[in-house]
């Protein structure tokens, strides 16, 4: 049997474990580090998946690991990007109440913004119509915030992976199967051979709560994963709106509802969504091929379970956001952003994304925030949920500091 060690290995190469890399190499802790993913390319799952937004911080509750991480990491994942000349679209975003009785929580996320960090200023209707002429407001005021980015999430992945093989970091893809002996810090792959570490990093994204259970971590956490569909406006819609358009979201489940969000490609593409559906698999992302029955079944019934206690808010969750899969919901709810919006000015388009999106058993709710949970010799990266894509190198730097006692380098 042969043998490999490093002295840090990082499970899972999206965005997360390749941040945790960078920083450990920024901070010049080690440069011993093997990224270990069980795809052949990287970007396959949420990473290369996402809406590609770089979230100002204007939704998270103060205090929470989310509102520690995301305007910072999007600032620093801004200027790396942009130091790479690599495409960047700072179109800024604006968040409109699709009803009269949703305006009290434009102040609500203004607040929230500001203790964030994030830069924020509330609109009339002139403002908005300046900025996207077809937009509405249902109650005549809108948030703008000028800091809101979109980047082409792919090759940022693929960027910062070529930036840290340059840099010596060892990658092994492909590797889709291993056992763990977390007591003597070893994962035995599936060729047989024994690959050593002196700290492990768990970012494997949808796998991650099945992947810390095999290290003894969050037996209380199972996946929830839903499912995001996007549609986009076809070229000759007569508008294409150039800024990204929000509707204020349901604070007490963790989506955003559906938006337009124009790509950072030379000419972009407006993309509408993702929706929020329970999908049937971790990575059942088309067809029936990745479904799991077992844990579709049990998912179901927890969602039933969440509906018939409404914990959460989980109705308003079911009947506003869970239905838009169906392309009239979709329209519907689109309209009311942009009432202009008909039918056949929309396509399906090829995106598709699944949340891992945790739910912790013991208090029967949806997880909100990022999780790391430290182990022997181990961090496990729970709930990496939006916005981790944007927080990645903010949210890398806070995970190396809780290891930083067990690390030993
Ligand atoms: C539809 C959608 C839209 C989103 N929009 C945004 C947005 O606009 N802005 C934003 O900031 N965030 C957004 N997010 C969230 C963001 O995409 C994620 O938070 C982020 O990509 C998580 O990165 P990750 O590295 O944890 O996971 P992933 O990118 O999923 O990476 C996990 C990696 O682990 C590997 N892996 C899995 N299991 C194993 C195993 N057993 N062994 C080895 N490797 C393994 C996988 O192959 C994968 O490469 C969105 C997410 C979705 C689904």
């Amino acid at each position: 049997m042969s043998e490999h060690s490093c002295d840090v290995l990082i499970l899972g190469g999206g965005m997360v474990g390749l941040s945790v890399a960078h920083q450990l190499l920024e901070r010049d802790i080690t440069t011993d580090i093997t990224i270990l993913d069980k795809e052949p390319e990287l970007g396959l799952h949420s990473s290369g998946r996402n809406s590609g937004v770089l979230h100002a911080g204007l939704y998270y509750k103060p205090g929470s690991l989310k509102a520690k991480v995301c305007v910072e990491g999007a600032r620093r994942l801004r200027s790396w990007v942009e130091e790479r000349g690599l495409p960047l679209n700072p179109c800024g975003k604006v968040i409109v109440p699709p009803r009269a009785e949703l305006d009290a929580q434009l102040d609500v996320l203004a607040e929230r913004g500001r203790e964030n960090g994030a830069e924020v200023e509330l609109w009339d209707a002139n403002q908005l119509r300046e900025k996207i002429p077809e937009a509405r407001t249902a109650s005549g005021r809108a948030l703008w915030s000028p800091n809101t980015a979109v980047v082409k999430p792919l090759s940022v992945v693929r960027r910062l992976r070529q930036d840290l093989a340059d840099q010596g970091v060892k990658m092994y893809q492909s590797q889709h199967d291993f056992k763990a002996r977390p007591t003597q810090q070893q994962l035995i792959l599936s060729d047989g051979s024994a690959l050593s570490y002196g700290y492990l990093f768990n970012c494997t994204g949808l796998q991650a709560d099945r992947v810390a259970r095999s290290f003894g971590m969050g037996n209380q956490y199972n996946l929830l994963p839903f499912k995001g569909l996007y549609w986009q406006l076809k070229d000759n819609c007569p508008f294409q709106p150039r800024t990204n358009l929000y509707p204020v979201p349901d604070l007490s489940v963790p989506f955003l509802g559906v938006h337009f969000t124009p790509s950072a490609d030379e000419t972009p593409v407006v993309s509408i969504g993702p929706t929020a559906t329970l999908a049937f698999g971790r990575e059942n992302y088309r067809g029936l091929k990745a479904i799991e029955p077992g844990m579709a079944a049990a998912n179901i019934a927890v969602l039933a379970r969440q509906y018939l206690t409404n914990r959460g808010g989980f109705r308003r969750y079911v009947h506003e956001q869970a239905v838009l899969a169906l392309p009239p919901l979709l329209v519907r709810a689109a309209q009311e952003l942009i009432p202009a919006v008909k039918p056949e000015h929309i396509e399906l388009s090829q995106k598709v994304g699944i949340r891992s999106q945790l739910f912790n058993r013991t208090t029967e709710r949806l997880e909100d925030d990022f999780l790391c949970l430290n182990g022997p010799c181990s961090t496990h990266v729970l709930n990496a949920i939006s916005p981790a894509f944007t927080a990645s190198f903010a949210l890398a730097d806070l995970i190396v500091d809780q290891a930083l006692p067990q690390l030993n380098l």
